[in-house]
């Protein structure tokens, strides 16, 4: 069932319902009424009676007949019994003598003093009038013709208005639910032609206040972060195929040189370096963009062993220091609660390795003195690792990019790197729940802080 019938069926059901109980309401009121008027008329019948035969001495009972059946207003199949205490026949409107009032009515009537029944089809009014010379017993009864076509009327007329009142609803609720889904189906019909090609396109917004274009001003708001998110996978797999094709063309065309023509073993020796560098550029590349993607894989595994920090730091400056003996690290605390001196993070050694190794090593290699100053700080919720040099900088213009994947700064381009490295640490920080800030001047040097939450809970 579409939205747009079920709004129309329960509509429909609704206004049904509502427009039953009205008329169930209208019919019994009315039906009320009518009861209560005609047991009025019984009881002025019944009472006109007594006051005949209690009052008029000398009255001829066929005269009262007579009386009884010319009135203006007489109701159909009218009745008029009286009796006395030994409940004998002492009156009666009608000339068969034979139907008779039952006894057990009759006593009814003396115990309550006024009785309002329904026998069959016909209204009964019973009346007890104990203040004539004797105490008389009065049965008025008829069927109440005109009330009872009238109210047939109105049960017709009811019904036919209210078939016809939930026929109209029915129709009225389906155009209007249709009318009212049709920017649902606009929006449904737009989506259905975006693909990944065209990315661009977006929903119509309409008047940008209902609920219908709030939704397509979301929509196109996703649709601007995946067009965002598939320019960026571009860019990096076109820049990725750059990198590994130039060094991958340099290892040809090496090759290439040292079969065509026979070389001196001081070439060979040459090209053979050449071939490592080569391999060796190769190899860092694919290492780098392996742990780039593993770094988006574990987006939703949270690292979670405590990691003492002091010792992640020493065992990356030792292994730099191995193999650029050149670099110098300096360590440093400044640890701002005295009773821990060993600040630790739950999170992944190796992962938190490899983002302070990027750190350092590019502290050393942007600057001329090869220097970098590491400075561990920690308060209560927090721990601080602050890589600082006095290298070459960033310009404020490139500082906002430099974590992009493969971005590299204009005076970096002389240095070895692929620009992968700041991408992969700030994918690593926000693994562990941190960040990373940039403090930069051109040719002054730069401080890289990591802030990463400390604690079991955190
Ligand atoms: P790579 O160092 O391999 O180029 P990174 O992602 O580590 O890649 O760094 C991206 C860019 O940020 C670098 O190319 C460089 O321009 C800039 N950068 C990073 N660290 C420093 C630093 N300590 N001093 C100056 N520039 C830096």
């Amino acid at each position: 069932m579409t939205i747009r019938d079920r709004i129309a069926f329960q509509f429909s059901l609704i206004v049904a319902v509502i427009l039953a109980g009205f008329s169930t309401i209208i019919y019994i009121r009315s039906d009320s009424y009518r009861q209560t008027e005609f047991y009025d008329r019984l009881e002025q019948r019944a009472r006109t009676t007594v006051r005949f035969l209690t009052q008029v001495k000398e009255l001829d009972r066929n005269l009262l007949r007579i009386i009884d059946r010319n009135t203006l207003v007489t109701l159909y199949d009218q009745k008029v019994f009286v009796y006395d205490a030994g409940n004998r026949l002492l009156y009666t409107s009608i000339d068969d003598d034979s139907l008779v009032v039952p006894s057990s009515l009759l006593t009814r009537i003396r115990q309550q003093g006024v009785v309002r029944t329904q026998v069959g089809e016909q209204e009964v009014y019973g009346l007890y009038a104990p203040e004539g010379p004797q105490p008389l017993t009065v049965v008025a009864s008829a069927y109440d013709q005109f009330g009872k076509d009238e109210l047939r009327d109105l049960r017709r007329t009811i019904g036919w208005s209210l078939l016809g009142g939930i026929g109209l609803t029915i129709g009225l609720s389906i155009l209007f639910a249709g009318q009212s889904l049709q920017p649902i189906s606009r929006i449904n019909r737009q989506v259905s032609t975006i693909n990944a090609r065209n990315l661009q396109q977006r929903l119509d917004e309409g008047n940008r206040r209902d609920e219908v274009a709030q939704l397509a001003m979301n929509f196109n708001r996703v649709l601007g972060r995946l067009q965002q998110a598939f320019e960026q996978q571009r860019t990096f797999i076109s820049h990725a195929s750059h990198e590994l094709r130039t060094p991958l063309a340099a290892l040809k065309s090496e090759l290439q040189l040292s079969v065509r023509h026979p070389l001196s073993p001081q070439q060979y020796q040459h090209i053979l370096h050449n071939l490592t560098t080569d391999t060796d550029r190769i190899i860092n590349l694919t290492n780098s963009l392996l742990v780039l993607a593993r770094t988006l894989e574990t987006s939703t595994q949270r690292p979670r062993d405590p990691v003492l920090l002091d010792d992640v730091v020493f065992a990356v400056r030792d292994e730099l220091l191995s193999a650029w003996p050149h670099y110098r690290v300096d360590v440093r605390f400044s640890t701002l609660s005295p009773s821990d001196d060993h600040p630790q993070v739950p999170g992944d050694e190796l992962l938190l390795r490899r983002m302070l190794l990027n750190l350092i090593d590019n502290a050393c290699k942007y600057s001329p003195d090869h220097r970098a100053d590491v400075c561990i700080a920690q308060d209560e919720t927090s721990c601080r690792l602050s890589v600082s040099d006095r290298g070459i900088g960033i310009a404020p213009d490139q500082l906002a990019h430099i974590f992009d994947p493969f971005y590299r700064a204009d005076n970096a381009r002389s240095r070895d790197g692929f620009g992968l490295g700041l991408s992969i640490c700030r994918r690593i920080a926000e693994l562990h729940r941190g960040y990373i800030e940039v403090v930069s001047q051109p040719d002054q040097g730069s401080v890289f802080t990591v802030v990463l939450p400390c604690g079991a809970e955190s």
